[in-house]
């Protein structure tokens, strides 16, 4: 919702703070195993690939040509407006204690996640029965497409871009949503390549190496 952000911006700027976001899927939770396996078996898996595989061909479900059929559509809709969903979804390894060590060198002021509003009660049970800061979520509000999530989110990056100085993300996506003048910093997980963008992007393989990032880019900041 607009006041969550607007919100979470004014206090921070009230109490001096400049902090980093998280998002959620595939960055925290482990949401594509989830889904990728609950898909192979309802709508096939022609190509006959484990789930980690078929992870590491297509990344995400929308990338899987033989899935793009109204009636995946359909489900999918359902999966991400569930919030029994959202509890059940597995946190990826070194996560929360990545998280939490990070938090120990810059704040994390904020997770930053496409998903729907009405996934909110469930997203936050997720987060702290698996031991995440609890601090403010802001998720896509209603009148913002599912296609629309990082252009939606990039905005957003923009808009707070003097206290909450850089996002932890699993998407290119969205870097390639971010405008010339975001002066923040995208820590792109679970990434190897380079990325051609006009703002900072490290791309950081697994959580160990965002921990190393976030901590000799930000230590010894924090307050402004
Ligand atoms: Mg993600």
């Amino acid at each position: 919702m607009l006041s969550d952000i607007t919100s979470l911006h004014s206090s921070l700027k009230q109490s001096g703070t400049r902090g980093i976001a998280l998002d959620i899927d595939e960055t925290l939770s482990h949401t594509v195993l989830y889904w990728f396996s609950r898909m192979q078996t309802l709508f096939g898996n022609p190509e006959d690939l484990s789930v980690e595989d078929m992870i590491r061909k297509y990344r995400y479900s929308y990338h899987v040509p033989y899935w793009q059929t109204p009636e995946v559509d359909e489900w999918i809709a359902v999966q991400l407006h569930s919030n029994q969903v959202q509890e059940e979804l597995p946190v990826i390894k070194g996560a929360t204690e990545g998280v939490n060590k990070i938090n120990e060198t810059i704040p994390v002021v904020a997770y930053l996640t496409a998903r729907p509003d009405s996934v909110q009660d469930g997203t936050r049970t997720w987060l702290t029965m698996h031991g995440f800061p609890e601090v403010p979520l802001i998720t896509r509000p209603p009148y913002v497409v599912p296609q629309q999530g990082n252009t939606w989110k990039a905005a957003v990056l923009s808009h707070i871009q003097d206290h909450v100085v850089g996002i932890i993300d699993d998407n290119p996506g969205l870097v390639e949503k971010l405008d010339e003048a975001y002066t923040g910093t995208v820590f792109l997980y679970d990434y190897s390549d380079t990325v051609n963008s006009s703002a900072e992007v490290i791309s950081c393989k697994n959580w160990d190496a965002v921990v190393d990032a976030v901590i000799s880019k930000y230590s010894g900041s924090g307050k402004t």
